[in-house]
């Protein structure tokens, strides 16, 4: 036939008008270019018609089938015989509309595209009708009648065989598993962006893939769909602006986080779309923080004036264009840019693996990224006071003129203490003590100028005895574990807590260390003494509880073999290694056995890194600034075997806390000047500093000799009184 035409017409060809049908489906295949893009206008129906909870099974990557079952509002009986002809819907009256339109699809075109290339079927029950309905429909018009059935509120969307008669698209993608994998995006996003919406995805007769619930919250979702290694990570961001008429809400990942595949979700008036400018911004503003070829996650829900969003794009083309664009990305970049800036004392520390008999890490090295090229290693025995009146201890056993200028030192900051406790009871210090309880333990700053050491006096500040773990406000980025295990724990702690000491220690001054065991310090007219061995545990013990799930990492520079680290523990005296207890390679191999074994179990919980042949890799960073004395670790891991039970929940996390604080509260004991100025430094602006602000001291403190009262201040007057 085509062969006659040719012959007629000398070879030229003859424009003819395609039938309707045919440009319909050309069509329809322009709008639906794979499984996912009809899913998604079909989810955008769902949240239009007001569901709360979205089901969807796809068989074969939604190629063969595809089911979308909502508790919406429904469709109307008598809508149902038109909802699939192009350009109807209930939600454009006029085309002024298009500008106003909030709702997602918005010009009634997906279902009917949906109909021109594949089988489709809608069951549907409104508030108000008695039963539900079922229609099917082809290239745009229902087929055969509505059939009334039995079914709950809502509507249920069934697509099958889409591109049957599309052979060339369905050609052209790839795999059902690559299709799935679509689709599991499109309803990813969906779901981390309706926080509220609960959604589930199953591929047909198997177990479900996604499901959030409902009610939830996005950094919940993203958790639950995408990990907690990226949820742990992220961070708030906002964004308002009445100039550019941009609102703009969402989580990025801090500093700390890099993966190989970068992710954005970004919805433009709760749109899932794409945007090439937004997506190069936010690489060139990662690119200087994360290492080469890293990415981020990052979620953004920008609402914009829907005048400004160009709505005559196509409904599924995704990459859009809006008015303020040049200046929207800007905007982003600026705000993206400040928050991983204040992020930037990374919580991934590095450390030196030497062992055995290693003294004090000798390089701590922040993964300070901004300041790459110049931020440089530095050796902590350089961080010490340099200003000499910071020596308070000095000043007590010196000279006699020293000691009193050291009274009258005292004094002061006595009054300087009592001023800020009066002050709080208007409540202006109030707020000052809150700004401090976000800021100051969990952020201290690294150490990058040695003025910063000299500029934080652990005394200036009010800290409102109040404030503890306890009260501590969880950023949003956190972490709340739902382990009743844990919550008790930390219960326990809350119950044994006295509020006396609590209250000493919220506004103490620290006066200096005498050696690694014992600390002074003030509160107040008196001065006490301070076992730091035992303060130290239980601080490490309860930032385990409390910061349960949310550690950084202490990293170290080469993995360090569990079986070698046991073996040199057995070595140990004190481990106290006898014959009856078997052959020490067989009981390290044991150890290496066990640890392994609940690797995935440490590493979400605790940070602690431990790969698949049994090297340690990192430990948790319990208190920025501070590294376990390495010399103790092969006892500590030798304990976690022998030490822990690892049976029951409460007791496992109980005890693996305790082992883990004893381990950190060890210190090396030295004589080297170096080494002890360094370690005193970490007493008082890590330790003391964390104590301060949130320490919840067990009663039993005053008992043990945990601490004494060595001195009352006006008893001290009355010696020199006499003097
Ligand atoms: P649009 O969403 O642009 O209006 P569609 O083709 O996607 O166009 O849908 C056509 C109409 O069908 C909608 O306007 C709506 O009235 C109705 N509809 C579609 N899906 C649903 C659903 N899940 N629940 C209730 N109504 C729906
Ligand atoms: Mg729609």
């Amino acid at each position: 036939m085509d062969m006659e035409v040719e012959n007629e017409d000398g070879g030229a060809g003859c424009v003819r008008r395609l039938p309707e049908l045919v440009v319909n489906r050309i069509a329809a295949g322009e709008v639906v270019q794979r499984p996912a893009n009809a899913l998604k206008e079909l989810i955008e129906n769902c949240l239009d018609a007001k569901s709360t909870l979205i089901q969807i099974i796809v068989k074969a990557g939604g190629l063969k089938y595809m089911q979308i079952q909502d508790n919406g509002t429904g469709i109307r009986r008598d809508n149902l015989e038109i909802v699939c002809e192009r350009f109807t819907t209930s939600k454009l009256q006029n085309y002024e509309d298009l500008s106003k339109i909030s709702t997602y699809g918005f010009r009634g075109e997906a279902l009917a595209s949906i109909s021109h290339i594949a089988h489709l079927t809608i069951q549907t029950k409104t508030a108000l009708d008695k039963c539900a309905f079922k229609a099917t429909y082809e290239d745009g018009l229902l087929k055969g009648t509505v059939i009334p059935c039995a079914g709950n509120q809502g509507t249920q969307i069934t697509v099958e065989d889409l591109f049957f008669n599309v052979i060339t698209r369905k050609k052209a993608l790839k795999s059902p598993s690559e299709e799935y994998q679509k689709i599991f995006e499109v309803v990813g996003s969906y779901s981390v962006h309706n926080a509220n919406v609960g959604f589930v995805l199953k591929k047909f007769g198997e177990n479900t893939d996604l499901r959030t619930p409902v009610k939830s919250t996005h950094i919940n979702n993203i958790r639950t769909i995408y990990g907690n290694t990226i949820a742990k990570e992220l961070m708030e961001i906002s964004i308002k602006d009445e100039t550019v008429k941009l609102k703009l809400h969402g989580y990025i990942t801090n500093v700390n986080f890099s993966t190989k595949k970068g992710i954005l979700l970004l919805f433009i008036n709760h749109r899932l779309v794409e945007s090439n400018g937004i997506k190069k911004a936010l690489d060139v503003v990662y690119s200087t923080y994360l290492p080469k070829n890293g990415h981020s996650f990052v979620y953004l829900s920008l609402e914009l004036d829907p005048q400004n969003v160009d709505v005559n794009i196509h409904p599924t083309k995704h990459e859009v264009h809006f008015l303020y664009e040049e200046q929207i990305i800007d905007k982003i970049k600026t705000t993206v840019e400040a928050k991983l800036l204040s992020c930037n004392n990374s919580r991934v520390l590095y450390v030196q693996s030497r062992l055995p008999g290693a003294t004090i890490p000798d390089l701590v090295e922040y993964e300070d990224k901004p300041n790459k090229n110049t931020s440089k290693a530095i050796d902590p025995k350089m961080l010490v006071r340099t200003d000499a009146t910071d020596q308070k201890l000095d000043k007590f056993f010196g000279l006699i003129e020293d000691v009193n200028a050291t009274v009258i030192d005292m004094q002061s900051s006595v009054e300087e203490t009592e001023s800020f406790v009066e002050e709080t009871t208007d409540g202006t210090i109030e707020n000052e003590s809150s700004n401090i309880s976000n800021t100051n333990v969990k952020s201290p700053k690294p150490y990058v100028s040695y003025a910063n050491i000299t500029n934080t006096p652990s005394h200036v500040s009010y800290i409102n005895p109040k404030l503890s773990f306890k009260t501590r406000q969880l950023c949003d980025r956190r972490n709340e574990t739902r382990l009743t295990s844990i919550k008790n724990l930390r219960l326990s702690v809350e119950e044994k807590c006295s509020s006396n000491l609590r209250e000493i220690l919220a506004n103490l001054v620290f006066i200096g260390c005498i050696d690694e065991t014992k600390t002074l310090i003030q509160h107040s007219t008196k001065m006490y003494i301070c076992n730091a061995i035992k303060f130290r545990e239980e601080l490490f013990y309860e930032i385990l509880l409390y910061d349960f799930q949310n550690f950084g990492l202490l990293k170290f520079s080469s993995p360090l073999s569990i079986y070698d680290l046991a073996m040199l523990a057995l070595d140990l005296p004190e481990c106290g290694w006898s014959e009856d207890d078997g052959e020490k390679t067989e009981l390290a191999e044991q150890v290496k056995i066990l640890l392994t074994s609940k690797r995935s179990m440490l590493l979400e919980y605790f940070s602690v890194e431990i790969d698949k042949a049994g090297n340690l890799l990192s430990l948790p960073l319990l208190l920025d600034n501070y590294t376990p004395f390495m010399g103790a670790l092969p006892m500590y891991v030798l304990r976690l075997a022998t030490h822990v039970n690892w049976e029951i929940e409460k007791e496992c996390f109980d005890t693996f806390c305790r082992e883990t604080a004893v381990f950190y509260s060890q210190q090396q004991h030295s004589d080297d000047e170096n080494v002890v100025k360094a370690r005193d430094w970490t007493q008082e602006h890590v330790v003391f500093a964390a104590i301060r602000q949130y320490f919840l001291p067990p009663k039993e403190f005053s008992e043990n000799g945990a601490i004494l009262q060595i001195a009352n201040l006006p008893d001290l007057y009355k010696v020199f009184e006499r003097c």
